[in-house]
């Protein structure tokens, strides 16, 4: 379904955003609660601004950092992120050295196999999680099936759009978690070591683009982005950019 959205209305990349969405759901990549999701989402976001704040470009920076030093990072893809960010998530697995693994909530075999056929045609060489052969302990949800070659072994992982129960569990594991999600009042953001609040459209090439950044400095400076990152300030300027109300 493609549904026409004049560039010059004033909010069309939220438009275009809302509209891949709904295609996903039609094209059995998303399921009928990322709807909400995305309604959530764009909520925040437009208070926000519909911007990447200082401090989220910061996290973006801390997050490619991590993910360039881990020995085994994780991008972990749900139905939203793969029906909005396709490209993007495999030039970041490119740029970072990092696998992809479907993991889903409402997870069905014919939904993990359409996402991974979906990433596999927009140039992803390996997707993990059509067979889920370990779990994450303490988690009862469906999210707890993982690849035990893929999120399980991971000590870096970027989880778009998590529930809390399994940032929480994942921490446990001690795993680094960086968590995109952008209600900065959410469980997920709350408990990650890098939370980014920003929209997944923004964030996942702006990762992309400072891991190339990072890539051709020394690790002295990968070592500097991920120490000066403070995420309690990081929440509190995300917080408080909502609260200002201030749009530019
Ligand atoms: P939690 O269990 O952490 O409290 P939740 O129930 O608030 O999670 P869900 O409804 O499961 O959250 O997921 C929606 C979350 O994803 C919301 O916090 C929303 O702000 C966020 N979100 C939705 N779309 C995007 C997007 N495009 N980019 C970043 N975050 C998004």
């Amino acid at each position: 379904m493609t549904i026409e959205v004049p560039d010059d209305h004033p909010r069309s990349e939220s438009l275009h955003t809302r509209h891949r969405i709904e295609d996903g759901v039609d094209a059995g990549l998303t399921h009928k609660q990322g709807l909400i999701a995305e309604g959530r989402g764009e909520a925040f976001d437009y208070l926000l601004g519909e911007r990447t704040i200082p401090s989220a470009d910061r996290a973006e920076r801390a997050a490619a950092a991590h993910l360039l030093r881990a020995d085994h990072p994780v991008l972990s893809i749900n139905g939203n992120a793969a029906a909005l960010v396709p490209d993007e998530i495999v030039a970041l697995a490119d740029a970072t050295g990092a696998a992809i693994e479907v993991n889903l909530f409402n997870r069905t075999d014919e939904r993990i196999a359409a996402i991974a056929d979906h990433l596999q045609d927009h140039g992803a060489t390996d997707v993990k999680g059509r067979t889920a052969d370990a779990r994450i302990p303490g988690l009862t949800s469906e999210r707890a099936k993982v690849a035990a070659d893929g999120i399980h072994a991971a000590d870096v992982v970027l989880v778009p759009l998590e529930d809390g129960d399994r940032a929480e569990a994942l921490g446990a594991m001690g795993k680094t978690e960086i968590v995109v999600d952008l209600n900065p009042l959410s469980r997920s953001p709350q408990v990650a070591a890098v939370p980014v609040v920003d929209n997944l459209v923004r964030a996942i090439p702006n990762i992309a683009a400072h891991a190339h950044d990072l890539a051709d400095r020394s690790d002295d400076e990968r070592e500097r982005a991920i120490d000066a990152f403070d995420r309690e300030a990081a929440l509190d300027a995300a917080e408080a950019a909502i609260r200002s109300g201030e749009l530019d």
